[in-house]
């Protein structure tokens, strides 16, 4: 039996909870994604952090996008699925010094720093190793995301980059800096960005900061956008990927770029987010005296976005298609956080039936945890 994408005699043989990845899905993505930045020539670099999945991975490289890491476990798992060095990048605003050496040692193509101290320390050890590092610098633009508080970055006095008041006097300190080489600027605003006209409001501040460093007569080869494509939670089967079209449009309408120059992007979520799903299967309905809970064998150890960033994800009951009732759909962690939906109309719900949490190839199975002394999730593949 199917239900939607999901093979459910095929699930029955796997322990819950699981991701499901749906790999054709992927495979569209990455054909799209690369259809349109292609367009304008603009290079993609794989935001590792929202799915780190060796299957994942390899599939990504394999299409030949490059990857932005924010670890040295990151640069180590894209260089193991293989991402070429010359295509990975590195930020982060606490990058330890094994990092640093592991990024000079394996030849990435740039570090994207977010302090004046950092810049001191890349250079050390530059020296150290006899290398130079090819650094961004990653400016807070001040543009507001328009997001979740939790997942925006790019406003004023934010732990990250570097600020817009404090630009010159780190460009002023490169000069005394010999083992480094600025390559261009570094720049991401937040995450699950719907609304384009945040991105609007980054090119646009890109081109002043362009206009402002010409005039102290630095060229850069190179912009960065970062990431940040918000996908649809709501809609998993009509709007399965991401509208990369527009978003590419809509920088290529704005930016005014210098000759040569290339603009990078770091998309994870829009990337991963649409072709994994958490399976879990239904361990109680717990009739309350207002409420009913389906309460499930996957928590938030599985997936945390709903309990850390109030974040939805569509649910489904696969395994039924009796009228719909209204349910609280939670975890079996001892947390009263371990709620993953309020008042949400199921297919009625019996012990045993299989759940699908949509939407959740990315920052889901990357985040998994053992509290509680749970077992991690697995995964499975379409294709496999
Ligand atoms: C998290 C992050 C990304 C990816 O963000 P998405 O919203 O998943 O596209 C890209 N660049 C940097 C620097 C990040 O920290």
């Amino acid at each position: 039996m199917m239900k939607g994408i999901f093979p459910l005699d095929k699930f029955k043989a796997y322990e819950t909870p699981f991701y499901y990845y749906d790999m054709q899905l992927l495979d569209e993505t990455l054909r799209t994604v690369t259809a349109e930045a292609g367009k304008y020539a603009y290079r993609v670099h794989y935001a590792v952090k929202a799915n780190a999945n060796p299957r994942i991975l390899g599939r990504i490289a394999e299409a030949g996008l490059g990857a932005d890491c924010v670890s040295g476990g990151e640069i180590r798992a894209a260089l193991a699925a293989g991402f070429p060095a010359e295509r990975i990048v590195f930020a982060g605003v606490g990058k330890a010094d094994w990092e640093i050496k592991l990024g000079l040692e394996s030849g990435i193509a740039c570090f994207n720093v977010e302090s004046a101290a950092e810049l001191e320390v890349i250079n050390e050890l530059a020296a150290e190793l006899g290398k130079t590092a090819t650094v961004a610098l990653r400016v807070n633009p001040e543009v507001d995301a328009h997001t979740h508080a939790k997942i925006t970055t790019g406003m004023k006095e934010n732990k990250f980059g570097i600020n817009l008041g404090l630009l010159g006097k780190v460009l002023d300190s490169l000069p005394a800096l010999p083992h480094l080489r600025l390559s261009g600027l570094h720049f991401h605003i937040g995450s699950q960005i719907t609304d384009l006209s945040a991105f609007r409001a980054l090119a646009i501040r890109v081109n002043e900061l362009q206009d402002r460093l010409e005039a102290r007569g630095l060229q850069l080869e190179s912009i960065n956008l970062g990431g940040g494509l918000g996908i649809d939670y709501y809609h998993p089967n009509h709007l399965p990927i991401a509208a990369f079209g527009n978003y590419f449009a809509a920088f290529h309408e704005l930016l005014q770029l210098r000759p040569g120059q290339q603009v990078h992007f770091e998309p994870g979520r829009s990337i991963v987010g649409p072709c994994g799903s958490l399976i879990s299967k239904v361990l109680y309905v717990k009739e309350g005296e207002v409420k009913k809970f389906a309460i499930l064998d996957a928590g938030f150890t599985d997936l945390i976005r709903p309990a850390l960033y109030d974040a939805y994800h569509r649910i489904e009951n696969l395994s039924s298609e009796e009228a719909e009732e209204v349910y609280d759909v939670v975890g079996p962690i001892c947390e009263s956080s371990d709620v993953f939906s309020r008042d949400t109309e199921l297919n009625r719900v019996r012990r045993g039936d299989y759940f699908a949490i949509r939407s959740a190839g990315a920052y889901g199975e990357i985040m998994a945890s053992q509290y509680n002394c749970r077992r991690l999730p697995g995964a499975r593949f379409s294709d496999e």
